[in-house]
């Protein structure tokens, strides 16, 4: 064991993929201290900057007098009344009947596909899933075909020769990719669900708070919600607090209540958590120019970078530098961490092998002006 131990670690070493953790003190508009030196955060989730808000802090200040803790598993006495509270905000938000909050996305995602799908079951999902997704379907048992990357033709010849071998069949896709910033063809992938009689679950993560009118994601963007019938999305990247859902009919969560393992032996959520994502959801409706600014900046950036010759992904408010070998990509990252730039590499497995790139997260704390000095400052790095 000791030597298996050794062992990665060193070869982990040697190809440039250790990984470690940095000590971080969070500061002020996208500013962070890291070894007593500051830099601007690229690589923070908080795309609205909603985690410092006052009237979250406020909200979970105040039912922080139910306890710290909730005391216990949402099937023993932990499902409080504002959990119920903020369900039902959710599956309004989301235009569903119903709605599940999970303690994380990870455990969502895990937990709802290996409830709902079997060893006689098949599983259809992106190449460039989320790794609590690939879980999710390992834990399942059920046989899965990954499909091209937003490719729905390659999707639609996998149903066509597969689905008909399984009981039950269920599509999974991100709709808005956390490593290539773009977006998935929804309605299509709506209009195959529908063709080929299978179960689509879509994962709004990164598209929460950011798309659609008031926030709610792709899902409402495209007016499909009706025809999706998990939206499973987060509390922790745009909305700034933490948790997860799933939106879905009354059944299915009714199902979820009683199958679903990660729901059910796990501890409730804090109340001051539950009582910060209730206000959050009004907050990320209402204040729209938020996700307006943020998408704007998010264009600019673009566009500039690709005015400079940098090979750029994407079309949200995640924009990915693509740099090709990993050493690249951590020496890009080191010279932006020497001009006062947090912008982690990002490396395989979590991409394939080759586009290991940089990924610029932009928030609504980062000014115009951050952003045009960022982009002076990356100038200079190119042919590094
Ligand atoms: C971050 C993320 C998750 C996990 O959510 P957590 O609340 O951080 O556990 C799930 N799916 C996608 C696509 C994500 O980006």
């Amino acid at each position: 064991m000791e030597r298996k131990i050794r062992q990665f670690l060193e070869e982990r070493e040697e190809e440039n993929l250790l990984r470690g953790l940095a000590e971080v003190f969070p500061g002020k508009e996208a500013r962070i201290r890291v070894e007593g030196r500051e830099f601007i955060n690229f690589s923070s989730n908080d795309y609205l900057g909603l985690s410092k808000h006052p009237l979250l802090a406020e909200a979970a200040k105040e039912a922080l007098e139910m306890g710290v803790g909730s005391g216990a598993s949402r099937l023993m006495t932990g499902s409080t009344n504002i959990h119920h509270e903020l369900e039902e905000k959710v599956a309004h938000f989301k235009e569903k009947p119903a709605a599940l909050v999970f303690n994380s996305g990870y455990q969502a995602n895990i937990g709802i596909i290996s409830a709902l799908c079997g060893k006689d079951d098949v599983v259809f999902f992106d190449k460039l899933s989320h790794a609590s997704i690939v879980d999710g379907v390992r834990l399942s048992g059920a046989a899965f075909f990954r499909f091209r990357h937003n490719d729905t033709d390659h999707l639609e010849s996998l149903l066509r020769k597969e689905r008909e071998n399984y009981h039950s069949a269920m599509i999974i896709t991100e709709t808005v990719f956390s490593m290539d910033g773009d977006i998935a063809p929804v309605e299509e992938i709506v209009r195959l669900k529908k063709e080929h009689e299978c179960l689509l679950m879509l994962d709004e993560a990164h598209a929460t708070g950011i798309f659609g009118e008031k926030g709610a994601g792709l899902t409402e963007e495209t007016g499909t919600a009706e025809d999706v019938d998990i939206i499973m999305g987060t509390f922790s990247k745009a909305l700034g607090s933490f948790g997860a859902y799933a939106a879905t009919s009354a059944e299915v969560r009714d199902f979820l209540v009683n199958a679903c393992r990660s729901f059910i032996y796990s501890t409730a959520l804090p109340p001051s958590v539950i009582a910060a994502n209730i206000a959050v959801l009004d907050i990320a409706q209402h204040e729209s120019y938020r996700r307006q600014t943020l998408l704007l900046n998010a264009d600019h950036l673009r566009s500039k970078l690709k005015e400079e010759g940098f090979d750029v992904k994407g079309n949200s408010q995640i924009v990915p530098v693509i740099l090709g070998g990993n050493e690249q990509a951590v020496r890009a990252s080191e010279s932006l961490k020497e001009k006062g730039y947090w912008v982690m590499p990002v490396k395989p497995p979590t991409v394939p092998k080759g586009e290991a790139r940089l990924r610029i997260s932009l928030t609504f704390n980062h000014k115009r002006v951050d952003i045009n000095n960022f982009i002076d400052d990356i100038k200079t790095i190119k042919g590094e």
